[in-house]
């Protein structure tokens, strides 16, 4: 395994800049710490100060970016400018104090931030926190290939199975919403191949065809993931146990507790991330689903979610249920106990699932996430789809027959093969770490 061997730190050093939501910070902070171990010194800088109050992270720095004092309309102009500001200070403080600065790691949604690199004379490199192929979807958008509304479905895109217009980003059908969001991601690839590096969180087994088409137009990038800390893959492996950077709280300690009182693959794990905002109505069809299911389930319900439980239903499902605010989702996902996950199929989501072995059952709401339980259930044949009814509901009886399916069926079998698949992408000279190792030779003084 690649992380295996620590290093000692040498000068060079990396500052990482996550977009500050869960979904871009945990694959931002992991990709960092495998860089650590590899011998960089990495610097994460986050701009939330309220949740994040430490200064070191494991073998990653910490630094705040105080937003204050700027505070224009659109919020990415308003990181931009913060970052404009606070750049310079950090880069000239970090090179006064003896560990000048090599290079930018920043997301892929701020592509101006290597422009900022640059007038800074660092390497710029950056983090797409999607996956390949809702990438070079958007960039499909963004050459014009795909307009909205789309015009024609299925849609044909080499390397992937034809998508229905549900099947595409929500960003494509949800015009009225999101009507600009799809020039922001596109926004990604305006200087994408101007980037000394371009990293994925994904890995070549995983999305072949389409990263290898992404490379055909002439975007070199290189798969770094799936970014989770090496004690989930390798169970011989003992990273440091405090691995994630967590934006919300868990209001229940006991949980990993009652995973252990619980029978190998017993239990569904439900979680749906930390943004998705569910209707009553829903909430109530995947309350009463997982009732009838009759299966053990640990259920995440954010603070912000929780008023939209069916009354009584906590007290009702004593016996069966644990409903929790938030969890370590790669340590219930990595339990013996948990035998399904239901999810709205987040990427990050998604490839932990993946990554150890874990049927789902994907009931995306929006943003890639329709997307990516199409490759679950049609391409990596991991998990199924839930169908939606003419309301836009998923009913309770619907939710029923796909947890059975997804518990009693023959779905977990196929698993182990992506498990095995992300492992080996990690492993020493794995794919993955491969262009970990490339990336930290080419940054270390020696070879400067
Ligand atoms: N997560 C977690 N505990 C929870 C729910 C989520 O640790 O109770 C983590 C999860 O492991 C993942 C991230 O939060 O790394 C969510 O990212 P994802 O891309 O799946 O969804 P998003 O929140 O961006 O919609």
């Amino acid at each position: 395994m690649g992380t295996e061997q620590y290093r000692p730190f040498t000068e060079t050093h990396v500052l990482a800049l996550p977009l500050p939501f869960q979904g871009h910070i945990n694959p931002m902070l992991q990709f960092s710490k495998r860089l650590a171990s590899k011998g960089l010194k990495v610097t994460l800088l986050s701009f939330i100060d309220k949740q994040i109050t430490r200064t070191k992270h494991g073998s990653v720095n910490i630094e705040f970016i105080s937003s204050d004092g700027n505070k224009e309309d659109d919020y990415f102009q308003n990181l931009k400018s913060i970052v404009s500001i606070k750049l310079p200070e950090i880069v000239a403080r970090n090179g006064e104090s003896g560990y000048p600065v090599s290079c930018l790691l920043y997301d892929s949604v701020m592509p101006w931030a290597l422009d900022i690199a640059r007038e800074l004379g660092l390497f710029g490199a950056c983090l797409f926190t999607q996956s390949c192929a809702v990438s070079t979807i958007y960039y499909k958008a963004h050459e014009g290939a795909l307009s909205t509304p789309v015009e024609k479905v299925p849609v044909s895109i080499e390397g992937m199975p034809l998508l229905d217009l549900y099947d595409l980003p929500s960003f494509f059908f949800d015009l009225e919403n999101y009507p600009t969001v799809l020039t922001l991601l596109g926004n990604q690839f305006l200087n994408t191949g101007d980037a000394d590096w371009v990293f994925f969180n994904t890995f070549c087994e995983l999305e072949d065809e389409v990263i290898n088409g992404m490379i055909a137009r002439k975007f070199p990038i290189k798969p770094i993931g799936p970014s989770i800390p090496s004690m989930f893959l390798d169970k011989r492996i003992q990273d440091n146990k405090d691995y994630g950077l967590n934006l919300h709280k868990p209001n229940i300690e006991n949980y990993m507790k009652w995973l252990d009182s619980n029978e190998t693959c017993s239990v569904i794990y439900v979680s749906f991330g930390s943004l998705c905002i569910m209707g009553e109505k829903q909430m109530e069809e995947i309350a009463f689903g997982l009732k009838r299911s009759n299966h053990y389930f640990l259920w995440v319900v954010r603070e912000s979610e929780e008023e939209k439980l069916p009354s009584n239903f906590v007290e009702e499902t004593m016996e069966k249920g644990m409903i929790v605010t938030w969890c370590n989702q790669l340590e219930v996902l990595a339990h013996k106990s948990t035998g399904c996950f239901m999810t709205h199929c987040g990427w990050n989501s998604t490839m932990e699932a993946l990554s150890l072995g874990v049927p789902m059952v994907a009931m995306p709401q929006w943003c890639d996430q329709t997307t990516n339980a199409k490759f679950v259930a049609d391409v990596w044949r991991t998990g199924v789809r839930v169908k939606v009814d003419e309301e836009g509901i998923v009913t309770k009886e619907e939710i029923e027959m796909c947890l059975k399916e997804v518990m009693e069926g023959e779905i977990r079998k196929n698993c182990e093969k992506w498990k095995k698949l992300a492992k080996e992408a990690m492993d020493e000279d794995g794919s993955s770490d491969k262009n970990v190792e490339e990336f930290v030779a080419k940054l270390m003084p020696t070879s400067q």
